[in-house]
C-alpha cells in the first residue's frame, strides 16, 4: 500500500502499487479486486475500483473502503493499514461493468460509497478522452460531512459536458444549502429520474443498500414503460 487518504470520518482510500513495480491489467469500470489477509486467507472482500480503468501504463489501483464497526475486514484498513503494507488481492473481476463507449444515456444511481464503481466509470474517459454519452449520476448521502468524493465528482461535471451530477441529501445539516451544496432533499428514488432519459431507453446501474436498490428497481420497473428493462 502506497499511501491511504481519508475520504470522509469513515471511508478511506487506499493506493495500491504492485509490489514488483510493473504495470497492472487494465479492467472495465465497475469491476472490483479481492483483497486476502494473509493471516485469515479464507476471509477476502470485494472492493471496487475507483480510479481510471485504462492508461499506457497502469501502476496502480484505488478503492474506497466504508469502515463498518464490528466488521471483520475494513476496520483494519482504517486501522491498521500503513503506507508500505503488503497485501494479496486478486486481478479485476465481477459481472458488474459499466461500458464506456456506447450512445444511449446512462443513469447511475448510488447511495454514499456505492458510487465507488461510478466513479472509475467517469474517471476513465476524462483521462483517455475517450467517447462519453450523457450521464446522469444520482448520488444520495445523509450530508456533506458523509457526502464522499464531491470535489471530484464536481471536478468531472466540470470538465465533461454531458455529465451531469445530481446529490441528494436526506439528513442535511444546517450549513448544507440546497441549490448550492446539493440538489434534492431525500433519498434516491425512481421518481427522481427524468422521464425524457426513460422514454429515450437510458440504461440504468445501481449500486447502494439492498433496500435502495429494491425500492429504485421497483419503483423503474412500475413505471408503467415497456423500455425498462431489468438485469441484475
Ligand atoms: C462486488 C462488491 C464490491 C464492493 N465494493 C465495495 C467498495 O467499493 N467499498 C466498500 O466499502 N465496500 C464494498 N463492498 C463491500 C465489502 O466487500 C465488505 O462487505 C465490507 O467492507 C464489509 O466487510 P467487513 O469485513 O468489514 O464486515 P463483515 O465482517 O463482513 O460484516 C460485519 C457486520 O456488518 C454488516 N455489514 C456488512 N456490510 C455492510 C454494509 N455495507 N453496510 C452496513 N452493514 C454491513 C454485516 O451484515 C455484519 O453484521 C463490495 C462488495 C461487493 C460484493
Amino acid at each position: 500500500m502506497e499511501s491511504a487518504d481519508d475520504v470522509t470520518e469513515d471511508i478511506r482510500e487506499p493506493l495500491l502499487r504492485p509490489a514488483d513495480g510493473g504495470p497492472l491489467p487494465e479492467f472495465r469500470p465497475g469491476r472490483h479486486i479481492t483483497r486476502a489477509e494473509a493471516d485469515a486467507p479464507g476471509t477476502t472482500r470485494a472492493y471496487s475500483l475507483t480510479g481510471a480503468a485504462r492508461s499506457d501504463a497502469l501502476g496502480a489501483y484505488r478503492l474506497a473502503v466504508r469502515r463498518i464497526d464490528g466488521g471483520v475486514f475494513s476496520p483494519v484498513v482504517h486501522r491498521g493499514l500503513t503506507a508500505g503494507a503488503r497485501r494479496l488481492v486478486t486481478v479485476p473481476s465481477g459481472l458488474f461493468a459499466i461500458p464506456v463507449d456506447h450512445d444511449q444515456p446512462v443513469v447511475l444511481l448510488a447511495a454514499g460509497v456505492g458510487i465507488t464503481p461510478f466513479l472509475g466509470h467517469l474517471e476513465t474517459p476524462a483521462s483517455t478522452g475517450g467517447s462519453v454519452p450523457e450521464v446522469v449520476p444520482h448520488h444520495g448521502n445523509r450530508n456533506r460531512r458523509t457526502h464522499p468524493f464531491a470535489d471530484r465528482l464536481r471536478k468531472l461535471d466540470e470538465a465533461i459536458a454531458r455529465l451531469t451530477v445530481i446529490d441528494h441529501y436526506s439528513r442535511p445539516d444546517a450549513e448544507d444549502v440546497i441549490g448550492v451544496h446539493y440538489s434534492a432533499f431525500g433519498r434516491v428514488t425512481a421518481e427522481h429520474i427524468d422521464e425524457e432519459l426513460i422514454r429515450r431507453r437510458a440504461r440504468f446501474y445501481i449500486r447502494g443498500p439492498q433496500a435502495m436498490i429494491d425500492a429504485v428497481t421497483a419503483g423503474l420497473t412500475a413505471s408503467r414503460r415497456p423500455e425498462v428493462r431489468h438485469l441484475r
